[in-house]
């Protein structure tokens, strides 16, 4: 019995960062579990909404395949694939397209921030309109739960309103997707704090960068707390802004670095030391892996061709559901 119907994707955008590894890759492996039916993909469409180099779109999106691979995902466990193979999620996006209000998409936070830090030119109609494709990413498999960061709530609420408009007007047709448990979601900060991000470039950790690299990154660049400027000055590590954060994440004995700061007995390059050690036992065995991948494109390239065969099989079924209740006869 399923338990369970989880889906998420990330765009390929670029290499993922340590964001989109502890943000989402984590929790995909964490639900790769029997009794669900877990859904993974590469979202190619929505990638196109800021991206313009096909070569590098091709690239990218078996990058990320050999990263989620890597990172514990079994094609034998879960379906991989990528957006563009499932042309029935962008006839369902079109279909849904008819049921959204504009006002609502308008008002949307997300799209609010995106149209305002993007120029005019570039605001494409493919832009405001993602969240839609998002909902048909998440409706068409008929996902229960979608693991993504916080950022992504509006998107998720909106696929909700969606499916419940729908189910009102035509009848039920779909399940009301749900976000991740709030405990489970953290916001990883970038080398300047804030929130590490794609777009941010030299804010980010490449997650198959070399521990050294990461350890220059974070001596060199991470803000700690800005208030600390000598080494024997006790430090307050609720001000650090990418240091102390993260090692909250995932350092165990962080409290303790807590105190130690506070007392002045840790300087902020020690504590750096110390955030990349647990960066490396939690990448370095995700490295060891994603090395056997490297040049194994063509198999990367057939996990994609059977996920997407599986993918298609699962969603085209709703998508003839939403056909049928919408009037459309296909000859
Ligand atoms: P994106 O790179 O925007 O396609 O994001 C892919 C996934 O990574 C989404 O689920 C995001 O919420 C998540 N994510 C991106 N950046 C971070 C971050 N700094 N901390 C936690 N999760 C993140």
């Amino acid at each position: 019995m399923t338990q369970a119907t989880v889906l998420s994707g990330i765009r390929a955008t670029g290499k993922l960062h340590f964001g989109n590894f502890m943000g989402a890759v984590t929790h995909f492996v964490r639900f790769q579990k029997p009794e669900n039916l877990c859904m993974y993909f590469v979202a190619d469409l929505h990638t196109l909404t800021t991206s313009r180099d096909p070569e590098a779109l091709r690239g990218n999106v078996l990058e990320i395949v050999k990263d989620y691979l890597a990172a514990g995902l079994d094609p034998d466990q879960a379906i991989i694939y990528t957006q563009s193979s499932v042309p029935e999620i962008s006839q369902l996006s079109l279909l849904l397209s008819m049921v959204q209000p504009l006002g609502q998409l308008e008002g949307l936070a997300t799209i609010k921030e995106l149209l305002g830090k993007t120029t005019r030119d570039q605001q494409t109609l493919g832009l405001v309109t993602y969240p839609v494709l998002m909902a048909a990413d998440i409706l068409g498999p008929q996902a229960t739960i979608v693991p993504v960061g916080e950022d992504q709530r509006p998107n998720v609420e909106l696929a909700r309103d969606l499916a419940d408009r729908f189910n009102h007007r035509y009848g039920s047709t779909f399940v009301l997707p749900e976000m991740m448990d709030e405990s489970q979601m953290v916001k990883v900060p970038g080398l300047r704090g804030g929130k590490m991000g794609k777009s941010e470039g030299d804010d980010t950790i490449d997650i198959n960068d070399s521990m050294f690299n990461i350890g220059e990154r974070y001596r060199k660049r991470a803000v700690t707390d800005p208030q600390r400027v000598r080494a024997t000055d006790p430090g307050d590590p609720e001000r650090c802004q990418a240091v102390y954060p993260l090692h909250k994440l995932i350092t165990s004995d962080h409290l303790e670095i807590a105190e130690q700061c506070r007392k002045a007995q840790i300087g902020c390059t020690a504590c750096k030391g110390r955030l990349v050690d647990s960066i490396a036992s939690v990448l370095e065995p995700f490295q060891e892996r994603r090395a056997e991948l490297a040049g194994q494109d063509d198999y990367v390239r057939d996990v994609l061709y059977e996920g997407g065969r599986r993918a298609r099989n699962i969603i085209s079924r709703t998508l003839e559901d939403v056909q049928s209740k919408m009037g459309l006869v296909i000859y």
